[in-house]
């Protein structure tokens, strides 16, 4: 039985994924965190994401290293925000258990910072901004299709909700530096973002990056290598936060036997390597 902590316990991403942990026959849910001073504190999890009573009561993350110490789960599976954490994860290391990370917005320094503290400690982690399958299978298809329509033109175009407050989205960020990185463009020259007014013919370089934003898509990203006579379009749709979540509990599972201080991504739990 793999045992597993989840901290965001209430949030949108922490529930969705408790609620599937209790549906998994090798998987147990022995802890449930949330910030500090939620009105969820002692309260049964399950009650507070609607499943009834289960056993589990959140805690606060002021006393992560008791409950780590006392329920010593083999994963701690954290969505939540960079700043908190950062200082959950040196909790979670120190104490030996073993990291699933998809909580996105880190520096480069926390990043690295990160890496670090995970090494240093022996414990294993997968971390991922974008946990979905189909979206790990896009990166892959992007990585290896570029160099081979290395003359087409690329254009990325991604659709969002009207909520959406970034642009353009990090998935798409992804996928462009997939594809210059494949054909060996620089990142910081070749992107365009949008077109508007008398700009000129498009260059044999530039990757153009368009967003669309409106009413519920959850995330749609489409690339266009277009050539002469033809074109190629490669599109993922997400339709739920639940594609994330099936990332997750393959991520859990996967961690389980890899090497101490192993840090992988969803590319490695894949096996898309
Ligand atoms: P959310 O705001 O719904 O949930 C975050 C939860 O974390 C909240 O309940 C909040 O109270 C809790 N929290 C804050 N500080 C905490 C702490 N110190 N300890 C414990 N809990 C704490 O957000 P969400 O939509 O669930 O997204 C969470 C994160 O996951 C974001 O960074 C988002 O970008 C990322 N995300 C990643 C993927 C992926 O595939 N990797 C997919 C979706 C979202």
């Amino acid at each position: 039985m793999i045992e597993v902590a989840v901290t965001g316990a209430s949030g949108r991403m922490g529930s969705k994924i408790i609620k599937t942990i209790l549906k998994q026959e090798d998987m147990e849910l022995v802890a449930a965190i949330e910030a500090p001073n939620t009105p969820f504190e002692g309260k049964d999890v399950g009650e507070v994401i609607g499943l009834g009573t289960i056993g589990v009561v959140i805690a606060s993350a002021d006393d992560l290293r008791e409950v780590l110490l006392d329920k010593k789960p083999d994963v701690l599976v954290d969505f939540t925000i960079a700043n908190a954490a950062v200082n959950t994860i040196k909790i979670t290391a120190e104490c030996g258990v073993n990291l699933v990370i998809g909580t996105t917005g880190f520096s480069d320094e926390q990043l690295n910072w990160i890496r670090r503290t995970i090494k240093e400690n022996k414990v294993k982690a997968v971390i991922a901004p974008n946990m979905a399958v189909g979206v790990n299978v896009f990166f892959k298809i992007l990585k290896d299709l570029a160099p081979i329509l290395a003359d087409y033109d690329v254009e990325i175009i991604e659709a969002h909700h009207k909520h959406k407050k970034d642009a353009p989205s990090g998935t798409a960020v992804r996928a462009y530096e997939i594809i210059a990185h494949e054909l060996g463009r620089d990142t910081n020259k070749v992107g365009v973002y949008g077109r508007k007014g008398l700009v000129g013919a498009r260059t044999e370089d530039e990757i153009g990056v368009h967003a669309v934003r409106g009413g519920d898509i959850v995330g749609d990203h489409t690339v266009l290598f277009a050539g002469e006579g033809e074109r190629l379009e490669i599109i993922h749709r997400a339709n739920s936060r639940q594609s994330f979540v099936n990332g997750v509990i393959k991520a859990i599972r996967y961690i389980i036997n890899t090497d101490e201080g192993q840090i992988s991504d969803m590319g490695d739990v894949l096996g898309l390597k």
